[in-house]
């Protein structure tokens, strides 16, 4: 039996606390790249525009400067950053693909745009592994 030191368990609770938030948390970089696409986005000038204008309804400017509703960060139209967020939430760190509903659950609670369910259910759709496991 292995004993665990007080020292050393609180190491390994500091570790998997850090995995965990690996885990759950979007790459840094693909946060960065979503919020320097944000003012090339017509739709989201607009928003942001209003925010100025008539205050905030749902959609704020946060501390970086990055257009979210609620928590949501807002991703602009370019599919290049969308194609690389889709499949981060599809494959996760796992081995196991999550499947279109799962998945739109976890990358709403971190993005949003429009027509997001649709590029899911399309991503899914698409993917090789999943037919294969679906055959
Ligand atoms: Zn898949």
């Amino acid at each position: 039996m292995v004993t665990l030191s007080r020292s050393n368990a609180t190491e390994l609770t500091a570790m998997l606390e850090h995995l965990t938030l690996e885990q759950e948390e979007p790459t840094p970089t693909l946060v960065e790249r979503v919020i320097m696409g944000q003012p090339s986005d017509p739709l989201l000038t607009r928003y942001r525009d209003c925010i100025e204008e008539y205050g905030p309804k749902g959609y704020h400017i946060d501390e970086k400067g990055a257009l979210r509703l609620g928590n949501q960060l807002c991703v602009p139209g370019d599919q290049a950053v969308r194609q690389e967020i889709i499949p981060e939430a599809h494959q996760t760190r796992l081995t196991i693909h999550l499947g279109a509903s799962k998945m739109y659950q976890e990358l709403c609670r971190w993005y949003t745009w429009l027509r997001i369910k649709i590029d899911v259910v399309g991503f899914v759709g698409r993917c090789l592994t999943c037919q294969q496991v679906k055959a």
